[in-house]
């Protein structure tokens, strides 16, 4: 468990918002993600589900979205906040990788519904996250 800052506890507060929003009809299981961008702009989102479950979104893959159709591509830090007394609600994979497309160096704020938050970087949560072969994030492009 860590303290968190003014800026970070924004943050927490947004995600705790617009967890409220989460459509969850078949699990009851709401989440709320809230992205700041390093230009200083706050990106929320909750988890969307849906009939073929396969197809649900989860919170911190649309606040992404969110962020970037807003023009923001550069983030230092994601706060998750889920429902429930269970176990703290880490990014599922999917997440981290759709993350790590825009950084490895977040800051990643768990939050419980008590007042603990564990602090972690996504590349941390994510030490060997795919990258395409010739891409925009291979480090050996341009040396071929
Ligand atoms: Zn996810």
């Amino acid at each position: 468990m860590t303290d968190v800052n003014q800026q970070e506890g924004e943050l927490i507060e947004a995600a705790r918002a617009v967890r409220s929003q989460a459509y969850k009809p078949y699990s009851g299981f709401a989440v709320g993600a809230a992205l700041r961008g390093k230009d200083g702009s706050i990106h929320v989102g909750c988890n969307v589900e849906n009939a073929s479950f396969g197809l649900t979104l989860c919170a911190e893959r649309n606040a992404l979205v969110a962020a970037v159709a807003s023009g923001v591509r550069e983030f230092e830090t994601v706060a998750i906040v889920a429902s429930g007394a269970g176990p703290l609600a880490w990014p599922c994979g999917a997440c981290r990788q759709v993350l790590a497309e825009f950084g490895m160096d977040w800051t990643v704020l768990i939050v419980g519904e008590g007042n603990g938050v564990l602090r972690g970087t996504l590349r941390e949560l994510l030490p060997h996250n795919f990258v395409l072969p010739g891409g925009p994030h291979d480090p050996s492009a341009g040396d071929a």
